[in-house]
């Protein structure tokens, strides 16, 4: 899951971050308006963490421009105060929820947490599956039948992807923008390094899935 964040004060950035890292959130930050929705517009984000009081463009006009956009990412909106205008104001342009600094780490996870359910077979297990394959979300391992081995970040969410878009075709550059982000360095190479990875602890597992390469496309799980 990728999160971006887009607060001006760079120890609360700082701080969101390794919290959301810890959890395995691949995060990316923005310290000010106009970059935190050029960001966002990019449609890479499963969230937008928002702060309100932003320089350049503040946290509502971010917002509001994103929803002009048909973005339709879920966004948690930050804001120093609870004043009851602010949090009208917020929800009237679109927010999903507010949360009132200062605010303890366990709520803000359990936000983005709701705010980012996709299916509902999501929470009833954590485990995705496909084939004979099941990633576990909680152990970071890819399992089949007995065999079970650990995979690295990058790794699991590759995995991850594949599994969410189970027999569709994810494309090099989607893969390169979500694993790694807008504005990384990361070339279309990384993409093909990770899929040579994922491939060896495929054969080691003795699986029965495969990566296809779809050539000139890109890249989906078949049996
Ligand atoms: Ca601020």
């Amino acid at each position: 899951m990728r999160v971006l964040i887009v607060e001006d004060e760079i120890r609360l950035a700082q701080t969101l971050r390794d919290l959301l890292e810890m959890e395995r959130y691949t995060v990316d930050i923005s310290h000010d308006g106009e970059n935190g929705l050029d960001n966002a517009l990019s449609g890479i984000y499963d969230i937008v963490i928002l702060d309100v009081m932003l320089p350049k463009l503040d946290g509502f006009s971010v917002l509001r421009r994103l929803r002009q956009n048909k973005q339709t990412v879920p966004v948690l909106m930050l804001t120093a105060r609870s004043e009851l205008t602010d949090r009208v104001e917020g929800l009237d342009c679109g927010a999903d929820y507010y949360l009132t600094k200062p605010f303890e780490p366990k709520e803000l996870l359990a936000c983005i947490r709701a705010l980012t359910r996709r299916q509902p077979e999501l929470r009833l297990s954590n485990t995705l599956s496909f084939g004979d394959l099941q990633l576990d979300l909680d152990a970071v391992t890819l399992s089949c039948g007995e065999k079970s081995v650990r995979l690295s970040r990058r790794e699991f969410d590759m995995m991850e992807l594949f599994m969410q878009n189970k027999q569709s075709v994810l494309t090099k550059e989607h893969l390169l923008l979500k694993l790694w982000g807008y504005e990384s360095n990361a070339e279309d190479n990384n993409v093909e390094v990770y899929i040579s990875f994922l491939r060896k602890k495929l054969d080691y597992l003795r699986s029965s899935v495969r990566i296809k390469t779809i050539r000139m496309v890109g890249y989906c799980l078949e049996q």
